[in-house]
């Protein structure tokens, strides 16, 4: 299993943020991954994922002159960047990453659960507050709507309990795709092609990290959609790919 830990970039000599500000950086390794995320003040959070225990693992560093040298060959272009960075890792915990998966979300009129303490997600799409502030949106509309406390509890957690499922699988499936996939040529060539297929067709394509984090369309209806898009995009490369070996059988012939 997997845990993270906190580390910090603070800003250049100017007060400067040191990397881009509008951007997620990602350092993908694989099984395991750093990102950092931009703070109002130019330092950036930097947070390493990484499994608790194993050969390549927090557990497997132990002393400074080992962090130093893991960070060296796998981050070397961070290092840097990073002048707290040893003893940053020394000092700070390593937090776990958990799902919450429950049902049902109420009992009776009495209580209600919302946020993590029903449905905690991983934190790969930065959904888990945002999801917890749309409870608030959808609890307070079940008061206002149905005749008792009883019954908006029921609407709400039974409504709910889809759509923070649904959530809870796009995060441990981004977690693959941000530390493994987002290196590849073919997930490139892929993403490319839905901005290709977003500028051509605003309404109707939409790609499934827009609809989670821009929109308002329920996590699982947004999955829905982004398979049938997914199958859509599948077949026009395939269509794509047959023309383009027939038109180089032509001209070849
Ligand atoms: C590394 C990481 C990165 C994240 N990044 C993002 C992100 O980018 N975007 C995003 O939307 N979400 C993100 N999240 C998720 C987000 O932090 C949580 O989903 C959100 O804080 C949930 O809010 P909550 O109020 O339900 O629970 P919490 O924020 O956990 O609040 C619960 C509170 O209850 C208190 N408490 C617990 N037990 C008791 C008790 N017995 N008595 C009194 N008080 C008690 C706790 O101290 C705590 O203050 C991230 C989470 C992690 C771990």
């Amino acid at each position: 299993t997997y845990g993270y830990k906190e580390l910090s970039m603070p800003p250049d000599a100017n007060g400067g943020f040191k990397l881009e500000k509008n951007a997620l950086h990602i350092w993908p390794r694989r099984s395991f991954m750093m990102i950092a995320l931009p703070n109002a003040d130019g330092t950036f959070t930097c947070t390493l994922f990484w499994p608790f225990t194993g050969p390549n693992s927090f557990d497997s560093l132990k002393t400074e002159a080992e962090v130093k040298q893991f960070f060296d060959e796998t981050f070397p272009d961070a290092v840097p960047l990073m002048p707290d960075l040893v003893k940053e890792f020394m000092e700070n915990p390593v937090g776990p990453l958990v799902t919450v998966r429950c049902s049902p979300y109420y009992s009776g009129d009495r209580a209600v659960l919302i946020g993590d303490a029903c449905h905690a997600v991983v934190p790969f799409y930065g959904q888990g507050m945002n999801a917890a502030f749309e409870d608030c949106t959808y609890l307070n509309q079940a008061l206002q709507e149905k005749g008792s406390i009883a019954e908006a509890f029921k609407t709400f957690g039974d409504e709910r309990h889809e759509h923070a499922n649904a959530l809870a699988d796009l995060a441990l499936h981004n977690f693959v795709e941000m530390r493994d996939n987002v290196g590849s040529q073919g997930f490139l060539l892929k993403k490319g092609f839905e901005r290709i297929l977003t500028r051509l067709f605003p309404r109707s394509f939409t790609p499934l990290y827009t609809m989670v984090s821009f929109s308002r369309i329920p996590y699982a209806d947004a999955r829905r959609k982004a398979a049938k898009q997914d199958r859509l995009v599948l077949q026009i490369g395939v269509i794509l790919v047959m023309i383009f070996a027939l038109l180089v059988f032509l001209f070849v012939r």
